[in-house]
């Protein structure tokens, strides 16, 4: 009883230009209901009507149906009678009906996933004067066709009774059609429709066992329950758990007067937008239909003609029609109509402003008279949502904080890589999906090999998984696509990092190296056969696709000049290479916050002296070999630092397990041999010693640095060394030598140890010093545990979300692509938490690691490089905890940007 208590008003009108509503009321009117309360209350005209409210679906969910009834009844009633009054029509009437629509509508859009009856109120007496009111015939009978048909379908439960039937009513009209020799809906005469009705009310009975309800009140009351209990059918249960909705939030249900555009030709019905979806220019455009219902539009019965004049121009250039034959068959909506046109376009100018942003709007002609159905905000491509958002500030619409929340963070990404040609991709055909780990598009001929990418102008590496030895190839082909690995797979981490387009985890893939082919489905694709990858959306499309480049317009640099403004947070990149370096400072970025310098040692001959270093018995054979890379990686970093010079660069030192860097290959292994004067057999005995059962848990991080100190003196002194020649050019360099994976602080006072003696060595010989810090990546849990003891000795904190995300759930970074789809397809988890952060476990750990890090030490440099730190919601709650920067790979770099901005607005507000 509490629950009626509270409520104080259920039903609530909108109409002739008032509403007891308005679009702040989401949660209680739903998106549709409160826009609906809008429009009515700023002058627009929309059919009157009510909103009964979502606390009433949770009324009915505890009272039921028969309690519920009660409680609205006469608020019902008198909301139909404040519509009857609007339309000057009766529901029910026999000489002059009013026909109603009942729409659910939670409050946020929940697309297909609740019901809808229109041309309530019609039975076969109202039918007849339907028609003799309009004067038409066709029109009452087909309505009163569609409202059975419709009205069966989602009240009275008829739908087909096994997935292989046919809908009930559609297997009715297919057999008329067959009757008759006709194709379409539309050729059925006035008689034909009074049959179809006649079967409908059949089948309803054989069905059901019920007649068809003809009293428009039952009809009416049917209608109510049935949107309530759609919300929770199956399918909207399974949308709401997996967009985490909760079941209390329940639909509103929306109930309006019909209005028809198929009343002759002075009515109509279409669809038109503020401004161009999909280039952003500022012009109104839309298409409209004469004598036609919003339905007509969409099943393609006839060509749809454009609203505004230059739209009809522009129209009739591309399909090649002159103007005369464009004014007589397809006059603009401007041109046909002028005086609903000039209403339409005042209005369309006015929801604009309204809601300050583009609109997307659904509109009847009924006679002459203009109605909006809908509007909200509409949806657009990247490079559209950049423009609307700058001209709409640059015309004074909104401010730059708006213009900056406009901006949907990944949608950016559309901007930053090449694309498909929008028309070649409507004739794809895709023949597997996988993970989008890395977003763009490419298109290329099939290479197994990572040595072999260059045997094809564009190729594709296709592989059942990457390795750091795949580097020089992944970098020479166009996109990468591999049938095993997750998110922060080898192949995504890499392909990101160089903004190359990679699908990984593409399970469908069987890959046979010995024959150089892969199957999908029984389908076969070999060596130098074109394929193309979308790693947008995951998509591998058969055969060539053009793409297009983007276009970094002066839009999209002066959005990113408003996020400098508002940002509080500071954005680095992760990369090792000075061009990828470059890029990201292009986009902004303030530094590098994590260089992984394992992939160095792959380029040229450096990986001999590496594979040297590994296989040397002792102490001294490692340091000869070291001695080799010193060079190499001092120039290494110059590169780096040059690139980024007067921002800090944060180098890691070695991190990966020994075994990734040797051969694995018999071939590969006897070049080895003859190079290093040692027998086969003592390289294979070299490389089964470093197989590891968990190499993800095995010697790597600072466990490579403390048994091996001389790998860490090597790279500090490359470091140091190369930060000291720049500094003598005139380059200001700012090294943070990062140390990986650590889980006690003993293990990173060893490597401190070992690194400061060696900087005040190279000090000492060059005479010279610089400013440097040292610190360490948070990646172990434990490390979280003891932050406050290792804040005590380090200088800054990067947290190593991949490492802490697949330490803290048990999953291995390289395995659990076999299991997290499907842990994602039955809601165990909500989204991959490799890509996104989990708030809930792995972000406490990144909350008390800050917390505790900063109780030792006030001031701690805290910042993030795991891939969560170019993934919008992740940087969000990165601002949240305080961190002082977030660093992600270089085409993330933007949107990282962007969201730091949006964070700090959001906060002030
Ligand atoms: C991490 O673990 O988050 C990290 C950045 O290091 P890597 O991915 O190289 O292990
Ligand atoms: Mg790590």
């Amino acid at each position: 009883m509490d629950v009626i208590k509270k409520v104080k008003q259920r039903v609530y009108k909108f109409g002739n230009k008032t509403a007891d509503g308005n679009s702040k009321m989401k949660n209680l009117l739903g998106g549709k209901g409160a826009n609906l309360a809008e429009m009515s209350a700023i002058g627009i005209p929309v059919p009157p009507g009510f909103t009964i409210t979502t606390e009433v679906c949770t009324e009915y969910n505890t009272l039921g149906q028969s309690s519920v009834i009660a409680l609205i009844k006469k608020d019902v009633e008198q909301a139909i009678a404040y519509i009857e009054k609007q339309r000057k029509a009766t529901y029910g009437d026999k000489e002059n009906p009013l026909l109603i629509s009942v729409r659910s509508g939670a409050r946020v859009s929940m697309p297909g996933m609740m019901d809808t009856v229109l041309n309530l109120g019609l039975n076969d007496e109202v039918v007849s004067g339907l028609a003799k009111r309009t004067n038409n015939k066709e029109f009452a009978w087909d309505s009163y066709r569609r409202f059975i048909q419709m009205y069966g379908d989602v009240v009275l439960g008829m739908k087909p009774d096994s997935k292989e039937e046919i809908d009930p009513f559609e297997e009715i009209i297919e057999n008329l059609k067959h009757k008759r020799g006709i194709e379409l809906d539309t050729e059925f005469t006035v008689q034909d429709l009074k049959e179809l009705v006649d079967d409908f009310k059949n089948a309803v009975k054989k069905r059901t066992g019920h007649d068809f309800p003809t009293d428009p009140w039952d009809q009416l009351w049917g209608a109510i329950i049935a949107v309530f209990d759609s919300w929770n059918s199956n399918r909207a249960i399974y949308y709401r758990n997996m967009n985490g909705y909760p079941a209390d939030w329940g639909t509103a249900v929306n109930v309006q007067a019909m209005v028809f555009g198929n009343m002759g030709n002075n009515s109509g019905t279409g669809v038109c937008f503020t401004r161009d979806a999909g280039t952003g220019e500022n012009v109104f455009n839309g298409e409209y239909l004469i004598n036609a219902q919003g339905e007509d539009v969409v099943a393609g019965v006839k060509t749809p003609q454009q609203i505004t004049k230059l739209g009809s121009e522009r129209w009739a250039e591309i399909a090649t029609i002159g103007e005369s034959e464009r004014l007589e068959k397809y006059p603009s909506l401007e041109e046909l109509m002028p005086e609903v046109y000039e209403e339409l376009q005042n209005i369309q100018d006015k929801l604009e402003k309204h809601y300050r942003d583009m609109q997307d709007m659904e509109f009847t002609i009924e006679e002459d008279k203009l109605w909006i159905l809908q509007t909200r905000n509409g949806k657009r491509t990247g490079a559209a949502m950049v423009k609307i958002a700058m001209d709409l500030l640059s015309e004074g619409t909104i401010n730059e904080k708006e213009a900056l929340l406009h901006i949907e963070p990944n949608k950016l990404d559309e901007l930053l890589h090449p694309i498909f040609d929008p028309k070649a991709l409507k004739r794809a055909t895709v023949i597997a999906h996988g993970l989008p780990a890395s977003p763009g598009a490419a298109t290329g001929r099939i290479v197994f090999f990572a040595d072999e990418a260059k045997k094809y102008e564009s190729s594709i590496l296709v592989r059942l998984e990457t390795s750091p030895e795949d580097l020089e190839g992944m970098n020479i082909a166009k996109g990468i696509l591999t049938a095993r690995g997750g998110m922060t797979s080898h192949a995504a981490v890499v392909a990101r990092g160089m903004g190359k387009c990679c699908i990984s985890g593409a399970g469908a893939l069987k890959i046979n190296y010995k024959k150089r082919a892969l199957t999908i489905d029984g389908n076969e694709y070999k060596e130098g056969d074109w394929i193309s990858l979308n790693g947008s959306t995951g998509k591998v499309i058969e055969g060539k696709v053009a793409t297009v480049e983007p276009k970094l317009n002066g839009d999209f640099a002066d959005l990113m000049a408003l996020t400098g403004k508002y940002a509080q947070m500071k954005v680095r990149t992760n990369t090792d290479a000075p061009k990828d370096a470059r890029v990201a400072r292009n986009f902004g970025a303030e530094g590098i916050g994590l260089t992984r310098t394992e992939h160095m040692f792959f380029e040229g001959d450096r990986i001999k002296a590496m594979r040297e270093m590994i296989l040397a018995d002792t102490t001294k054979g490692r340091k000869q070999a070291l001695d080799k890379l010193l060079p190499m990686q001092r120039e290494d970093f110059e590169g780096i630092f040059e690139a980024m010079d007067g921002f800090p660069v944060t180098i890691r030192l070695l991190d990966p397990p020994l075994h990734e860097f040797v051969p694995h290959e018999l071939t590969t292994q006897k070049e080895l041999a003859e190079e290093m004067h040692i027998s086969l057999e003592a390289v294979k005995s070299k490389v089964s010693d470093l197989e590891e059962f968990n190499p993800m848990l095995g010697h790597r991080g600072c466990r490579l640095g403390n048994t091996y100190p001389e790998i860490t003196e090597m790279q500090t002194r490359a470091i140091i060394e190369a930060a000291l020649n720049l500094k003598k050019r005139g380059i200001t360099c700012k090294p943070e030598i990062m140390v990986p994976l650590i889980g006690t602080v003993e293990e990173y006072e060893m490597q401190e140890g070992i690194i400061r003696s060696v900087v005040t060595a190279v000090f000492e010989e060059r005479n010279d010093s610089i400013e440097y810090l040292v610190g360490t990546m948070i990646e172990i849990p434990r490390a979280v545990l003891v932050a406050a003891k290792i804040a005590e000795k380090a200088e800054f904190f990067s947290f190593g979300t991949n490492d802490l995300t697949q330490m803290t759930y048990g999953y291995s970074r390289d395995d659990a692509g076999k299991f997290l789809p499907i842990y994602i397809e039955k809601g165990i988890l909500k989204v991959d938490p490799f890509e996104v952060i989990d708030e809930e476990g792995v972000g406490e750990l990144i909350k008390m690691g800050v917390q505790r890090g900063r109780s030792a030490k006030p001031d701690l440099k805290i910042g993030i490089c795991g891939e969560h730190g170019g993934e919008p919601n992740s940087v969000e709650f990165c601002y949240n905890t305080g961190m002082d920067y977030v660093s992600c790979s270089p085409y993330r770099v933007p949107i990282a940007k962007l969201v730091c901005a949006q964070a700090a607005i959001k906060a002030s507000m």
